[in-house]
């Protein structure tokens, strides 16, 4: 057998040390670390965006990727466990429900669990369809416990200040280089227009084969040098303001986060250890910025520990996430209100792409048409998920939900809604990220009730169907009786050891 080909493109440079720049140092260099030269440039004086604290199950796989233990990470981070979001007064003010993790009952190959609910309404059940999921009905108890086989499917809420410090940690253990300094240039060859150096204030000049965009808003590379472009989505989702405060604790913290709908946005409040994260998303054509941060800090319970951090956004995707040999990654690569929680994750989703898309000796033009359509497919998925909480609502009380409620949406998530109204029926394309759970959960808490549903659950007689919901049911009881309190559990994982 030959040797292999000796890699050409070895110098892996990554621009910005936020989140992004971090967790793909750290996976990079934990998967390619023998075989890649990466370096990480990042400016102390410039700082990261300092929010980001709710996440998604996918990142205690990520977690698994860089071989981060769980209860070193949780205490390192702050972390406490999240099972899902209550969602307060989205529907009509005031009203709330709760989109969980995990799965509701139990499906059919056929028909989704919500198929076998709604024959039993029917047939005269009044059980809400929350009583039958365990994370659900676990969270809003304030329980948590790690279960056998995976059963309780969870995320974290955690410091992400913290996290990307680990993260660096583990990353220069495993070889990345850390340059601090402020880009001042970007270079390009005259031929290929790809970027070949990273020139910094300092005069240092950092050259590479492939560079990783993480500066954040800033997107210095992708499109202040290389003029990307960008797909805005204002229009579906008009929030482009946000203020962010932390607070002392109030009790213990509870094992979800909340999203308190307002009347020009919402409010997010993330429980960790030390403390709570608070925020204010909204839509500055409605609310001014005196007003917001009135609205925010009338909302939070306990004192506040930080000054309020104002941040403006635009909403959108960069239209190609993978442009000549520079990859955007994080809120360079676009950005979409923390609504569900799904900004890291699609770092996560780019970094792991990006190392299965990794080249050798040349980037081949069809792994970058592969990563941008991929990349931007999760995207608009996303973006439709986030839509549907603005759209399916019976809120008109302000001009902001008025304009929700009659705004245009796109073509794929009204055949979802539609589909889903007159069916019951729910379909997960491309490695979707929200799953039937996911979508049913905030169609039915939005106020979407399907008009049918599948004949598979009518082949059930009534005492079989009794059995299957009742039993269901008792497990997730019986399962919540079971588990301790969410804080005494958290303080016992991270203390012992
Ligand atoms: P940043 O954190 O901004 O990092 C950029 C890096 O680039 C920094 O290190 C900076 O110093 C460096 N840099 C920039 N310019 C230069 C230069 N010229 N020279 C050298 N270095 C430079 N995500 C979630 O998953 N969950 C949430 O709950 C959540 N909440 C959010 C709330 C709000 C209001 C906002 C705005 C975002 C939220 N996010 C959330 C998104 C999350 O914060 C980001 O996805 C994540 O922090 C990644 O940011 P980043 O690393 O791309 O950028």
């Amino acid at each position: 057998m030959n040797a292999p080909t000796q890699p050409r493109l070895r110098r892996v440079v990554i621009a910005g040390g936020g989140t992004a720049g971090w967790m793909a140092a750290a996976a990079i260099a934990n998967t390619l670390g023998d075989v890649v030269d990466l370096t990480l440039v990042e400016s102390e004086a410039i700082g990261t965006v300092g929010v980001g604290e709710a996440t998604i199950p996918p990142l205690v796989t990520f977690n698994r990727i860089v071989n981060l233990d769980e209860a070193d990470f949780m205490r390192a981070t702050q972390a406490t466990f999240k099972l899902g979001i209550l969602f307060d007064g989205w529907k009509n003010g005031h009203d709330r429900y709760f989109h969980s993790f995990g799965l509701t009952g139990r499906d059919h190959w056929s028909a989704g669990f919500q198929h076998f609910w709604l024959s039993g309404l029917q047939r005269g059940h009044d059980r809400p369809y929350d009583d039958y999921c365990l994370e659900l009905v676990a969270a809003l108890d304030g329980k948590f416990a790690h279960l056998p086989d995976n059963r309780m499917n969870y995320a974290y809420h955690l410091d992400s200040t913290l996290y990307a410090k680990l993260l660096r940690t583990l990353a220069e253990k495993n070889g990345t280089k850390r340059v601090e300094g402020r880009i001042a240039q970007v270079d390009l060859d005259g031929e290929s227009g790809n970027i070949t150096a990273l020139e910094l204030e300092s005069g240092q000049r950092i050259e590479g084969d492939l560079f990783l965009d993480c500066t954040g808003f800033r997107a210095l590379l992708i499109e202040g040098a290389l003029h990307a472009g960008f797909d805005d989505w204002t229009h579906w989702l008009p929030c482009d303001s946000a203020i962010a405060v932390q607070t002392e604790n109030v009790g213990p913290p509870p094992p979800y986060t909340r999203s308190i709908a307002h009347d020009a946005g919402w409010q997010w409040r993330i429980p960790l250890q030390h403390r709570t994260g608070n925020g204010l998303v909204y839509c500055s054509r409605y609310l001014d910025q005196e007003s917001a941060l009135e609205r925010l800090l009338g909302n939070i319970e306990g004192d506040m520990r930080t000054k309020p951090n104002m941040l403006r956004f635009t909403t959108g995707a960069r239209r190609r996430q993978w442009y000549r040999n520079c990859v955007a990654i994080g809120l360079s690569g676009g950005f979409m209100e923390p609504l569900e929680s799904t900004s890291i994750h699609l770092i996560q989703r780019a970094v792991l792409r990006l190392i299965r898309m990794m080249p050798l000796t040349h980037i081949s033009a069809r792994d970058v048409a592969e990563f941008n359509d991929q990349q931007f497919t999760d995207m608009e998925q996303i973006r439709d998920f986030l839509i549907l909480h603005y759209k399916a609502t019976d809120r008109r009380d302000s001009a902001f939900w008025r304009q929700c409620a009659t705004m245009d949406i796109p073509d794929t998530l009204q055949q979802k809604i539609e589909l889903f109204r007159e069916t019951g029926r729910v379909f997960r394309k491309n490695e979707e990220l929200f799953a039937e759970n996911s979508w049913v959960q905030v169609m039915m808490g939005q106020g979407i009730m399907p008009q049918s549903h599948h004949p598979i659950a009518e082949k059930l007689p009534d005492e079989e169907l009794d059995r299957l919901l009742s039993g269901l049911r008792d497990d997730v009881r019986r399962t919540v009786g079971s588990l301790p309190p969410h804080g005494e559990y958290v303080s016992r994982y991270c203390g012992a050891k």
